[in-house]
């Protein structure tokens, strides 16, 4: 009996401590639930950068939707989604690209339906009252959209919607703030096509290499559309000093440095009137005919090709043809420390002024290789902006200085598809 009672005694004790623990239990599990679900408003429920494609689908779908009002084509959306994915862009690429694509720009929205679009786009919301007015009254003081665009992006409302996705909202560059004379311009709304080629030879040898034939194309049907070549000093001067642009004003672009730009591009373009702005690697600009490099970067990926000789650099600088940096060696600067990019855009910068002179404060990022930190090492250098290579035509009411967006000109583009960016 004495026995049987301790017994019951010891079970009973026994289910207590269980009760006990089960609670204890529950209680965990509800903090762990509770701690989980808001997680995402700081940001930490994922990794800083996208790793889901279903998640990254889902967040680039919504910009074909929101901005241009449709779905997306498949090359478009595998072409942001993987560079999400391989962490080269972050949310703040694809806002810009979206608003600055020419499918967007071409809308011509009001400055209120453009708001109604950031908000909708980019805070999944409607406009609050007070902020809609706080913003309209800034467009309507002159202020750029791309300062309007820079102001949703780098917001905390932006970077907690990003989040959701598991994407880094990164920041944009406001750019001047200011808005281009009214004047610049004028019959293209603000937007300046900057067409993009590398070698140019009588017969195209591979995608990177355009013919002459498809170079006296642009050029004749730039000429029959009235556009006239400007430099990156005529756009710099323009936005932030109200110069006058032509009406219809354009900027022809050659990358590397071949010798074929001097051989054959120089006399064609100089045919039509033109000017061309050339983005040199500085390394491999011998002094000499004696002393001719070649395309290194490119060995075992494409034929070899003779690159361009002081002489014929500062031949074309004193046609009027502007001369800017594509680095010192062709290096992929967007995977670079600051400090290593800032020395190859001081180095390059160095070689290019006190071989030919001017003003060298332009990068075009090699293999369109550009970072957080390659973007901010501009400055410091002395540079007032990146250039990338890839699909659009700028408008000058937003630029985004770090990466300005150029038209590729290859073996394979259709006179047609070039015609199409042309407002
Ligand atoms: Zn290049």
């Amino acid at each position: 009996m004495v026995y049987i009672s301790l017994y019951k005694n010891k079970i009973e004790k026994r289910s207590v401590i269980m009760k006990g623990k089960i609670k204890y239990f529950f209680v965990l599990a509800l903090a762990v639930f509770v701690f989980v679900s808001i997680l995402p408003v700081f940001n930490v429920s994922k990794p800083l950068f996208a790793d889901s494609t279903s998640d990254v689908n889902a967040f680039v779908t919504r910009f074909y939707q929101q901005c241009l009002d449709r779905q997306p084509d498949a090359g478009g959306l595998a072409g942001w989604v993987n560079a999400l994915l391989n962490h080269s862009i972050s949310g703040a690429t694809v806002a810009n690209g979206f608003i600055n694509s020419i499918e967007f720009v071409n809308k011509n929205l009001s400055n209120d339906a453009y708001l109604q679009v950031m908000y909708r786009a980019f805070f999944d919301r409607g406009p609050d009252p007070q902020g809609y007015s706080d913003w309209m009254g800034q467009l309507n003081a002159g202020n750029s959209r791309q300062y309007v665009l820079a102001g949703f992006v780098n917001s905390t409302e932006f970077r907690n919607f990003c989040a959701k996705f598991g994407i880094d909202s990164g920041s944009l560059n406001c750019g001047s703030g200011a808005n281009v004379s009214s004047s610049t311009a004028a019959s293209t709304g603000g937007v300046v096509p900057i067409f993009a080629f590398h070698s140019v030879m009588p017969g195209s040898g591979y995608e990177y290499e355009i013919s002459t034939g498809l170079l006296n194309e642009l050029c004749s049907l730039l000429k029959q559309r009235g556009y006239q070549t400007i430099s990156f000093q005529d756009l710099f001067a323009a936005v932030n000093g109200g110069k006058t642009l032509p009406l219809k004003p354009v900027i022809l672009t050659t990358d590397d440095g071949y010798q074929s730009v001097y051989q054959y591009a120089f006399p064609i373009v100089q045919s039509y009137g033109f000017r061309m702005t050339l983005f040199i690697t500085t390394g491999l600009i011998g002094s000499s005919d004696g002393d001719r490099r070649t395309n290194l970067f490119d060995a075992g990926s494409y034929p070899t090709r003779a690159m361009l000789i002081w002489p014929e650099v500062a031949a074309m600088a004193a046609a009027g043809f502007e001369i800017q940096s594509h680095g010192t060696d062709h290096s992929r600067l967007g995977s670079m420390s600051y400090d290593q990019v800032l020395a190859q855009l001081q180095a390059s910068k160095a070689a290019i002024q006190g071989s030919v002179g001017g003003v060298c404060n332009v990068v075009a990022w090699p293999f369109n290789s550009f970072s957080a930190a390659s973007v901010s090492a501009l400055t410091a250098a002395g540079y007032g902006a990146g250039v990338a290579y890839s699909d659009g035509a700028l408008n000058t009411r937003a630029i985004n200085w770090g990466a300005i967006q150029r038209i590729p000109v290859q073996a394979s583009t259709s006179t047609d598809l070039l015609a199409s960016y042309l407002p």
